[in-house]
């Protein structure tokens, strides 16, 4: 489903990546975890060609994202941005409809659409005409997830979109993700620094450390007695 072969990514002085190679399959939810600095968003960036690789190939379905139009291929990634990167002159309800709007829907579907995401993030329905800045943190990241699902993607594109909220409301959206993830079968690509998050979430997780994959399994694999020591260090195995 997506695959990076070889891939490397130079800012100008900076190797983000260095010669990467991984493989998502179609329907995996697969956590990407790693200092900061590691190239996680670069990594997440090269799928919907935000970054463009210097070396290598990003194949998504099959075809080498290179060859395509990327305003038709981010149509059809939802995508969460770090920050959440909501339109701050739009209202909740523009916001959602985003994707939607730009497919050409109706305005009646995509009204429709709007109100039954935010059912599904657990929103008011009267936030629907506020502006992203009238929203707290956690607001404002579920109607970031509820913008990336609208047109329902059969690839999620996450990057630490449960940052910043407390406690409590990341675990209400953790268990959402996992809703979401099992009712739909979607490829889902997850930036997260919180251990928890990704060995519960997961069932592939990616190490990376200075712009290399340094560890690639199952979440149990990652933690066991002979995993890379980076990998158990950062995962939090063996305390
Ligand atoms: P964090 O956990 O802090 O979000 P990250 O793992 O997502 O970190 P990236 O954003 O992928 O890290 O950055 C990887 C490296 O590439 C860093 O050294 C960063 O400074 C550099 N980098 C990223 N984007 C750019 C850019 N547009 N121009 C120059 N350097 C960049
Ligand atoms: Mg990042």
């Amino acid at each position: 489903m997506i695959a990076f072969e070889n891939v490397s990514v130079s800012f100008d002085a900076t190797e983000a990546l260095s010669c990467v190679n991984l493989q998502v399959a179609e329907g995996v939810l697969c956590a990407l975890v790693g200092p900061s600095g590691s190239g996680k968003s670069t990594l997440m960036k090269l799928v919907n060609r935000l970054v463009e690789p210097s070396a290598g190939r990003v194949l998504v379905r099959g075809a080498d994202v290179a060859g395509q139009d990327p305003a038709r291929l981010r149509r059809s990634i939802g995508y969460v941005m770090q920050s959440t990167g909501l339109f701050p002159h739009r209202t909740v309800a523009a916001n959602i409809g985003t994707v939607p709007r730009l497919l050409g829907w109706d305005s009646s579907r995509i009204a429709t659409r709007v109100a039954d995401l935010l059912e599904l993030v657990q929103l008011d329905p009267d936030l629907a005409q506020r502006l992203p800045g009238a929203l707290s943190g956690g607001q404002a990241q579920r109607v970031g997830l509820a913008r990336a699902l609208a047109a329902d993607p059969d690839i999620l594109l996450m990057d630490e979109p449960f940052g910043a909220v407390d406690p409590i409301t990341r675990r209400d959206l953790r268990a959402e993700l996992r809703r979401i993830h099992a009712g739909t079968g979607k490829t889902i690509l997850l930036v997260t620094h919180d251990p928890e998050e990704a060995l519960e979430l997961a069932s592939q997780v990616v190490v990376l450390r200075d712009g290399a994959v340094v560890a690639d399994g199952a979440p149990a694999a990652l933690v066991a007695e002979d995993a890379p020591e980076f990998a158990r260090t950062l995962l939090g195995g063996g305390q």
